[in-house]
């Protein structure tokens, strides 16, 4: 099948977040040609898609490319104006008027900005680069430019100590009246400053009944502003769904560029060397940069189409009879207010959501 989605990861970033276990590249200076070089050339060994309908640049930080590299890089994929979709993740302090104007030319509509928080404090613990009022400005030049279509990051279930005020955060938040806004539930991963931190006791992630108090007002407070949740970390106002994110979710055919990047082709998955150096020296000595692949049988294929159906809000649809284990499960969430069953169809709620993995186990 032939992919109509594009993912392109930019690896690089100015410092490490304290959380960030993403495969990144930490550069004072970015080296965008040496970077763009490397992608035409894995595009080369690919073919570049036909049709595309989305194109997302995710990273690490695609806007340190900058106004003229991310034009260039629209340029070696063709991605243009008039797409469906084309996202770029920005860190905010990167959205210039000059760089915002140039994305809107390549053919950039859709701008997803890592806020994560508005108070400061929390900002620098987290080590991000910004402060809080350059969120307000890089959404106020992303409009002044064309792009309506702003989507929000915003992170919670920080550790208690930390004593974060959500509340705070989502009035500001909502103050910025984004099109679209994903959540991260804070996850402390081993290999990271805070796993290290964590493992040598000195500090404590939140609390499961704090993650789960935070997620649901979210959800309260997002509904009550006229957002609908349509996937477990995702709300937007009506038609502000991403477009490319919903092709993940029902298993499209999708190629991905850079290092880390996974692919799918309908039947089996790719993904290529995640450190910037490996990768790059394999395209250098033309070699392909996969670092792995695997093939989904039917059965996995099923369990995944599965799997994603049930983060989104349109659920999945269960096949009749139930096999009675399943039957008394469902049976079980819905008396818990975890599911909802709207024959054939089954849709997880809120609480659900929170108990996703569980769940699916079911399945
Ligand atoms: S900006 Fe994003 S990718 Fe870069 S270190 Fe922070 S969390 Fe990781």
């Amino acid at each position: 099948m032939t992919p109509r989605h594009l993912y392109v990861h930019v690896p690089f970033c100015r410092r490490r977040c304290v959380y960030c276990d993403f495969s990144i590249a930490v550069r004072r200076t970015i080296p965008v040609g040496h970077y763009l070089a490397a992608l035409a050339a894995e595009l080369a060994r690919v073919g570049r898609p036909a049709d595309l309908a989305t194109v997302y640049l995710g990273g690490g930080t695609p806007s340190l490319l900058g106004a003229a590299g991310v034009a260039a890089l629209a340029a070696i994929v063709g991605a243009r104006p008039g797409l469906e979709e084309f996202t770029i993740e920005a860190n905010p302090e990167d959205v210039t008027a000059e760089a915002v104007r140039a994305w809107v030319r390549a053919g950039v509509n859709r701008l997803s900005l890592g806020a994560q928080s508005f108070d400061e404090r929390v900002l620098e613990w987290m080590h991000r680069s910004h402060g809080a009022a350059a969120i307000g400005e890089a959404v106020a030049r992303a409009r002044h430019a064309g792009i309506a279509n702003v989507s929000l990051d915003l992170i919670f279930a920080l550790p208690d100590a930390l004593d974060r005020r959500l509340e705070d955060d989502l009035d500001r938040v909502l103050a910025l009246d984004p099109a679209h806004i994903s959540l991260y539930g804070l996850t402390v991963e081993e290999h990271t400053p805070l796993g290290r931190r964590v493992a040598r006791g000195a500090l404590a992630h939140a609390s499961e009944e704090r993650y789960e108090a935070e997620y649901l007002l979210i959800h309260e407070r997002l509904a009550a502003a006229g957002y609908a949740f349509y996937e477990v970390s995702n709300a937007a106002r009506p038609g502000a769904e991403a477009v490319h994110n919903r092709a993940y979710w029902r298993l499209a055919p999708y190629l991905g560029l850079g290092p880390s990047a996974h692919s799918f082709d309908g039947a089996s998955r790719w993904w290529n060397e995640p450190a910037y150096a490996r990768w790059h020296a394999k395209l250098s000595r033309g070699d392909a940069p996969v670092a792995g692949r695997e093939i989904l049988a039917p059965a996995q294929q099923r369990l995944e189409a599965r799997y994603l159906g049930l983060r989104t809000a349109e659920g999945i649809v269960l096949d009749e009879p139930l096999e009675p284990a399943l039957a008394a499960a469902v049976s079980a969430w819905v008396a818990a207010g975890w599911a909802e069953v709207d024959a054939p169809r089954l849709r997880l709620t809120p609480r659900g959501w929170l108990r996703l993995d569980e769940l699916a186990t079911f399945l």
